[in-house]
């Protein structure tokens, strides 16, 4: 079956049951109630999720502490064989789990399918990982004593993933914890739930035990409320909005579990002016407009060098009218549809709050004439841009470009420092200092010199100041599902 080919009757060939996956065990809510999940290029429901009910938490619960009694035991190559079973069985059904994603997402196959190889990595880069949880002894003050350091799995894990990449960003928190010999109760977003709920999925194929892995979906406030608030969890992932972050930090500080919270940024791109100033506003309007602008790490506010700005912005603008607004399955589509009504109408208001106080729109603006239906908005250039709009200070989470100026090396640092977030940053330039001097004063905990692809498995994900804290990633990743315990050894005479 071709992309385009992929119409309404094929759904229920492609989506994953419709079904929460508890103690190994697909089911419905106790009560039956359900929600519907709408395509965001048609607006057309695709299917309907249940929405969980205390009873059900409570069981996903009981099966996650069931879960990680055993499988704490499993060794540390059994759990790395899975990881792999997994990653190979993700690539292998890549193309059907990228269709789904873009029927419950938006964006363009050929980017879900980059995503769903990625998520693939993820299990791989754990697989790995999972052998490498070392620990250490310590010669101590006392010649008759042994300290043992060791790191053991953290327990039952409640990981929450956003909307915007529905696969990776729920890989990036089941791999480590599998790995770590922890269970999981991740809640799939309730906006586009199949490209996480495909896991049970995979699980099964590859024989994950019952109780390791269990995926919920409801109404979100509620089931994180119950899942944070039980004694069971011991550690809380989110991947999500600032506000969200801040309230399932303040549940889990009640129970002392910890916490990895991943909360977005607003990504400043420097351009200075000896740069490669064609390639980086090619480079920069690409990888701006990539998922329709919803990337949390996402190129966001063009800082660029007033002597070069005008040719940054035209070669900017010439990309940007050439990329193809459209349904993501149909052929040759580079932006898709936002993923809600709510999202398009966030966007709207932050161009007409910009273009309220003076900036100019160079392309796009609004939504496109020729869509009846779906959520799509035109991928926006904003020039005349001053730091009061909210553009400037709000995450944008669209297809929104605004472009500013700078003079000098300092004023490019204190525009690129002034928002509460830190996330990524983007530096273009030829010259070595100026990279290395950039990259280090950005207050971020990502950089890309040169390029904006810098998301891999293989390097620690996470930002700082109200982006959050814990890395995903890298030798890291694991670090936040495990917890270090010592055991002192009093040994005897020497025989
Ligand atoms: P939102 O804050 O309403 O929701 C963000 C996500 O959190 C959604 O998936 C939602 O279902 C979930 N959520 C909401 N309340 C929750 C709760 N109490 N407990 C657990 N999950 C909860 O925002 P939105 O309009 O859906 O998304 C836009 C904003 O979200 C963006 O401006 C961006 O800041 C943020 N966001 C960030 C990322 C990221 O990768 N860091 C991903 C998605 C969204």
């Amino acid at each position: 079956m071709t992309t385009s080919q992929v119409g309404d009757q094929d759904r229920s060939e492609l989506l994953p049951r419709t079904a929460m996956f508890i103690d190994g065990e697909w089911c419905a809510a106790s009560d039956g109630r359900t929600r519907s999940v709408d395509n965001p290029a048609t607006e057309a429901t695709l299917a309907s999720v249940p929405l969980a009910t205390a009873a059900d938490l409570d069981r996903a619960l009981a099966a996650a502490a069931d879960g990680f009694a055993r499988w704490r035991r499993a060794s540390a190559w059994e759990r790395s064989d899975v990881l792999r079973r997994m990653a190979f069985a993700i690539r292998e059904q890549a193309d059907r789990f990228a269709l789904v994603m873009t029927l419950e997402q938006g964006k363009p196959v050929a980017q879900a399918r980059g995503e769903v190889l990625a998520s693939a990595d993820q299990f791989d880069w754990y697989a790995d990982e999972a052998r490498r949880i070392y620990g250490r002894t310590v010669d101590g003050h006392r010649t008759d004593t042994r300290i043992l350091v060791r790191r053991e799995p953290v327990g039952p894990v409640a990981a929450f993933a956003p909307w915007n990449f529905p696969s990776l960003l729920s890989a990036r928190k089941i791999a480590p914890a599998v790995a770590a010999g922890c269970s999981v109760v991740v809640m799939a977003p309730i906006e586009a739930p199949f490209s996480t709920l495909l896991f049970a999925e995979v699980a099964e194929q590859v024989g994950l035990p019952a109780g390791v892995l269990n995926i919920v979906t409801g109404e979100p406030p509620a089931v994180s409320r119950h899942l944070i608030e039980s004694p069971v969890i011991r550690k809380v992932s989110l991947t999500g909005s600032v506000p969200v972050g801040v309230e399932l930090a303040k549940l889990a500080a009640t129970g002392m579990k910890t916490v990895s919270m991943e909360l977005g940024g607003h990504a400043p791109v420097l351009v200075f002016p000896d740069a490669d100033v064609r390639r980086a506003a090619t480079v920069a309007a690409l990888g701006k407009f990539r998922n329709a602008g919803q990337v949390c790490i996402a190129a966001s506010r063009f800082i660029v060098h007033e002597s070069v700005s005008e040719e940054f912005t035209e070669v900017f603008v010439e990309a940007t009218r050439k990329l193809r607004v459209g349904d993501g399955r149909a052929d040759g589509v580079d932006v898709g549809p936002l993923s809600t009504a709510g999202r398009r109408a966030a966007v709207q208001e932050l161009v007409e709050d910009a273009v309220g106080r003076g900036a100019t729109v160079r392309f796009g603006g609004s939504a496109p004439e020729e869509f009846q239906v779906g959520y799509f908005f035109t991928p926006t250039v904003l020039t005349d841009v001053e730091p009061d709009m909210r553009v400037m200070n709000e995450e944008p989470f669209g297809p929104i470009a605004p472009i500013t100026t700078f003079v000098g090396f300092d004023e490019a640092i204190a525009l690129g420092n002034a928002t509460p977030y830190g996330l990524g940053g983007f530096v273009f330039t030829e010259d070595l200092t100026t990279a290395f001097r950039a990259s280090e004063e950005l207050e971020v905990g990502m950089v890309g010199v040169n390029h904006l692809t810098i998301a891999t498995a293989e390097a620690p994900f996470g930002g700082v100041k109200v982006s959050g804290y814990g890395r995903e990633g890298g030798t890291e990743g694991i670090d936040s599902y495990t917890v270090t315990k010592y055991t002192s050894m009093l040994l005897g005479e020497r025989p």
